[in-house]
C-alpha cells in the first residue's frame, strides 16, 4: 500500500545536485535572469483590458505552404507586434503551417494574397471559434449563435463554408458544434463530462470523487509561481501491487481537451477497476490554464515572468511572460525545438527544472522511479501517439517494443470512432524539440513506457477545439491508453 506522504518528501536525488549546478552556470551566462513575479509591467498584457479578455475578433487562422511562411510576415523591421502572428503548427505530412494571423496582419494578406503565398482562410474571426465555445460552457441547452466572420467574399472562411452547407436545407436549431448529448460521469451524476471546466470546476470534482469512493486520494504535488496548488489523484485499483501509471494534461495551457480527457480517464480507470495504480494530474500548468479562461485563450506557457537582454533579442519586448513547460526537463537543454528568449512561445527556461511546475512533477517522478512503470502526457492537436525520442531522429533501444505497444494503441484508437491517429517516435514523426518530459523520463529515470499524445484534431480548429468533439476524443484515448495497459502489463 502506497501512502500519500510518500509522494509527497521532497527528493534528494542527483537530479537536483546537477540542477544547482546548471544553474550556478547558466545563471552566470546573462541571456535572461528571473524578475519579480509580482511585477505588474506585463508585455503580454499590452493589448488586454486588465477586466476582459483577450479579443481575437477579425484574427484569422491561415494554412499556407511551409515554404511560403516567410511570406505572410513584413520585413524585420517592422515585425516588432508579435501579437500580429503566430505559428500554431506545422503539418509534416502535407508540409503546410497553420498560422494566427492579427488583424493589421490579416487584413495586409488579403490585400496582398497572391504575393503572400496564397494561404486558405481556415477563419478569418478566430473569437467566434472562442465564442462558441465558451456558450457551450455557459448554458448547456442554449442555442449558441456563432458571428459571422467578416470576411471579403473572395475569400471564403471555413465558418462560410459551414454557413454555406446549410443553405437551401433546412434551417439548425442546433449549432454545429454543439455535442448532440450531454455525458454524465458514472461517479458523480451532475458532473457532465463532455464540457470544458474552469480550474475550479476541476479540482472539485477531484474532491469530489474522493469524497464517494474508496481508493482515492487527491494531493498536491506543488504549487505553481502564482502559489496555486497542482493536484493529482491518487487511484488505488490493486493496492497490494506497487506498480503505477502516471498521466499528466494540459501542461500546455491552451489545450483545453486535454483536461476534459485526463477527467474522462480518471471516471473510466475508477468505474472499470483497471487493475493498476494511477496517479493523475488533469492541469499541470494550472497558472496557464487560469489565464486561458480569465485572459487570452490562446496561452500556452507558465506565467512567470523573466526579463529578455536587449541585445539577445532586439526587436522584442524587454519582458516576456511564460516558459514552455516540455522544454524546461534535463535532456538536451536548449537543444532544437526551443528557444532561449523568452518571448518566444518555446522558451526553454534559464535552466533545467527552473519552474516550479515542472520542480514539482520532476521531484515526485524521480522519487518514484521504480514503482512508475508507464507514463502518458496528453497534449493537442495532431492526433498521433508518441514514444521517445523527441530530441533527435535517432532510435532508442526499446524502438521495436515501442511500436508494438503503439501499434496496438492505434487499432483501438481507430476502432472506436473511425478515427487513425499516427504513431511512431515524435522526433522523427513530427517535429524534434529540446527539453521534453518524456524524453528525460525515458533516459534519465529509466522508465520504458513513456509516451505523449497529440489529442484532435488535425489543424482545423486547433487549440479551439468546439465541445461536440470532447466525448469521441475521451472515448478514443481512453481505448488507446486501455490497449497499451493490456499490451505492456497484460491486465
Ligand atoms: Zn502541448
Amino acid at each position: 500500500m502506497v501512502r500519500m506522504n510518500e509522494w509527497l518528501v521532497p527528493s534528494k536525488s542527483t537530479i537536483n545536485r546537477i540542477t544547482l549546478i546548471m544553474f550556478a552556470l547558466l545563471f552566470t551566462s546573462n541571456i535572461c535572469h528571473v524578475t519579480n513575479g509580482n511585477s505588474t509591467n506585463d508585455q503580454d498584457d499590452v493589448h488586454l483590458d486588465h477586466q476582459s479578455r483577450k479579443d481575437y475578433t477579425n484574427h484569422s487562422v491561415v494554412k499556407i505552404s511551409e515554404t511560403n511562411i516567410h511570406l505572410l510576415f513584413e520585413p524585420r523591421n517592422s515585425s516588432n507586434d508579435h501579437s500580429e502572428h503566430e505559428i500554431l503548427w506545422f503539418d509534416n505530412v502535407d508540409r503546410n503551417a497553420y498560422v494566427r494571423l492579427g488583424p493589421n496582419a490579416t487584413a495586409r494578406v488579403k490585400r496582398d494574397i497572391h504575393r503572400t503565398g496564397n494561404p486558405i482562410f481556415l477563419t478569418s474571426n478566430l473569437q467566434s471559434w472562442i465564442d462558441a465555445e465558451q456558450g457551450l460552457n455557459n448554458n448547456h441547452n442554449n442555442i449558441v449563435h456563432r458571428t459571422r466572420p467578416q470576411s471579403s467574399s473572395s475569400f471564403p472562411t471555413f465558418d462560410d463554408m459551414i454557413e454555406e452547407d446549410s443553405v437551401g436545407t433546412t434551417i439548425r436549431n442546433v449549432d454545429p458544434l454543439m455535442p448532440e448529448e450531454s455525458h454524465r460521469s458514472r461517479i458523480i451524476r451532475t458532473f457532465i463530462l463532455n464540457q470544458y471546466y474552469p480550474l475550479s470546476k476541476v479540482y472539485q470534482f477531484l474532491d469530489d470523487i474522493e469524497d464517494r469512493t474508496n481508493g482515492i486520494t487527491v494531493f498536491t504535488i506543488g504549487h505553481t509561481h502564482e502559489g496555486r496548488p497542482i493536484k493529482a489523484i491518487e487511484i488505488l485499483n490493486n493496492p497490494s501491487d506497487g506498480r503505477f501509471i502516471w498521466i499528466d494534461a494540459c501542461t500546455h495551457a491552451r489545450e483545453w481537451v486535454t483536461v476534459t480527457t485526463a477527467l474522462y480517464l480518471i471516471e473510466q480507470t475508477i468505474v472499470h477497476k483497471v487493475p493498476m495504480n494511477f496517479i493523475i494530474v488533469p492541469v499541470l500548468n494550472v497558472d496557464g490554464y487560469v489565464y486561458t479562461w480569465e485572459k487570452d485563450r490562446m496561452w500556452r506557457k507558465n506565467r512567470r515572468p523573466y526579463s529578455a537582454s536587449r541585445l539577445a533579442v532586439h526587436n522584442m519586448p524587454d519582458r516576456c511572460n511564460g516558459v514552455d513547460l516540455n522544454r524546461n526537463y534535463d535532456i538536451n537543454f536548449g537543444g532544437e525545438g526551443s528557444s532561449s528568449s523568452p518571448c518566444s512561445y518555446l522558451y526553454q527556461g534559464p535552466h533545467p527544472f527552473s519552474e516550479p511546475e515542472v520542480k514539482a512533477v520532476s521531484d515526485l517522478l524521480a522519487k518514484n522511479r521504480h514503482r512508475i512503470k508507464m507514463t502518458l502526457s496528453l497534449h493537442s492537436f495532431n492526433q498521433l501517439w508518441a514514444s521517445p525520442n523527441a530530441f533527435t531522429t535517432a532510435r532508442t533501444k526499446d524502438h521495436e517494443h515501442h511500436m508494438r505497444v503503439l501499434k496496438a494503441v492505434q487499432q483501438a484508437v481507430a476502432s472506436t470512432n473511425g478515427v487513425t491517429y499516427e504513431i511512431g517516435p515524435l522526433g522523427a514523426s513530427l517535429y524534434l524539440g529540446s527539453g521534453f518530459m518524456m524524453d528525460w523520463i525515458y533516459h534519465k529515470l529509466g522508465i520504458r513506457d513513456a509516451y505523449l499524445v497529440e489529442l484532435r484534431d488535425k489543424g482545423y480548429h486547433g487549440f479551439v477545439l468546439p465541445a461536440k468533439y470532447i466525448w469521441p476524443t475521451a472515448t478514443e484515448t481512453w481505448a488507446g491508453l486501455r490497449a497499451a495497459i493490456r499490451m505492456i502489463f497484460n491486465v
